[in-house]
């Protein structure tokens, strides 16, 4: 199974076009557009490859923290984190699934990973249905999913690094991103980090060290009987050394109001789409500088609103988990738990009468 398997639109076009090109003129023309495009593909996949190198020669070079160390305590510089989701597990899983499972809609479980690419670690976050910021497994993919998490790791797994690089895919769109600008300019702000840099790949060519994390967890979960998130969670701990596990939105780790947060103390970023690098240092509180190309001169912006007192400002209200409707929990019961080994039946497809209070 390959990690990515969508096709680029961007690339499909001008190959389009290149073939339906009627002149060597208009063809030469068309051969040059992709040829940019693919130059910009290859630009970033650079710097990528560049974060990874400097990340893991930083920590050959110096002690690491075994974790959770406290922000800025530490001499490191080069701290990588790439981040993305992978498609979503289903919970029961069976090595010989039957036949009627295949129709049905299981019990969903997110899986959302941060690559530590320097320590050669990637933290996984397994998210229930019922634990998502949104009812039935909804909203975990917007800003206030990712940026919990990503918050989550740097908590807890950060390696107290002054400076640090990230890597995201940009498919995210413009909502997300004027968020997560937010969040790591606070951080800047409130002495979390001294600097960062955002840097989001070229969509549907962001192949990254988080794909190959996931592809692990993949070929050892298709392999394994699952009835339970706690199975589950052991798949991703076998999967592979270099894979963690974190169990979020339910007995660890909150959600928290980070686009309320962002939209208290900052503005909007306009504009934001064309650009791929944002840096965000404390030397320049509460600015953005952003490119559009890793070696462009870059544009600065004040995001912070005027007026705003940094050392006033006031950390996000967290979001209960939403748990699931009335429907999905008799659904759940009717359809599901009857693939569902017997321990687990209650943990995963529990009666709906079980859940009234
Ligand atoms: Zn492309």
């Amino acid at each position: 199974m390959s990690p990515k398997t969508d096709v680029c639109p961007v690339c499909e076009q001008h190959k389009d076009h290149i073939q339906s090109a009627m002149t060597e003129n208009d063809k030469l023309a068309a051969l040059d557009k992709y040829s940019a495009h693919l130059n910009e593909v290859k630009v970033e996949r650079q710097l990528y490859n560049q974060c990874v190198t400097n990340a893991r020669t930083e920590v050959a070079e110096q002690p690491v923290p075994v974790q959770a160390a406290s922000p800025m305590s530490t001499e490191l510089n080069n701290v990588h984190y790439t981040f993305d989701y992978s498609q979503a597990v289903s919970i029961p899983h069976h090595v010989c699934q039957v036949g009627p499972l295949y129709f049905a809609t299981p019990r969903k479980i997110q899986l959302f990973g941060v690559a530590m690419e320097g320590i050669k670690k990637q933290i996984n976050f397994l998210v229930d249905e019922d634990s998502t910021p949104g009812k039935n497994g909804t909203h975990v993919k917007g800003a206030i999913g990712v940026i919990s998490m990503l918050h989550y790791c740097f908590e807890n797994f950060g390696l107290g690094e002054k400076e640090c690089h990230l890597h995201c895919d940009n498919a995210s769109g413009e909502n997300k991103n004027k968020f997560m600008l937010a969040y790591l300019l606070w951080r800047t702000l409130s002495g979390k980090h001294s600097q960062i840099h955002l840097h989001m790949q070229v969509p549907y060519h962001g192949k990254s060290l988080v794909d190959a994390g996931f592809a692990y967890i993949k070929k050892l979960y298709r392999r394994s009987e699952v009835d339970s998130l706690d199975q589950l969670a052991s798949v991703v701990r076998k999967s592979a050394t270099s894979n963690e596990v974190v169990v979020f939105g339910g007995a660890d780790g909150e959600w928290l109001d980070w686009k309320t947060f962002a939209s208290n103390y900052f503005i909007p970023f306009k504009g934001i789409r064309k650009f791929r690098h944002f840096a965000f240092q404390a030397d320049k509180p509460g600015i953005v500088v952003a490119k559009e190309v890793p070696d462009s001169p870059g544009t600065e912006l004040k995001l912070l609103k005027a007026g705003v007192d940094i050392d006033a400002i006031q950390p996000p209200r967290v979001i209960p988990a939403a748990g699931l409707t009335r429907e999905r929990i008799q659904y759940l019961f009717k359809f599901i738990r009857p693939f569902v080994r017997a321990p687990y039946k209650d943990v995963v497809a529990p009666s709906p009468n079980a859940q009234e209070e």
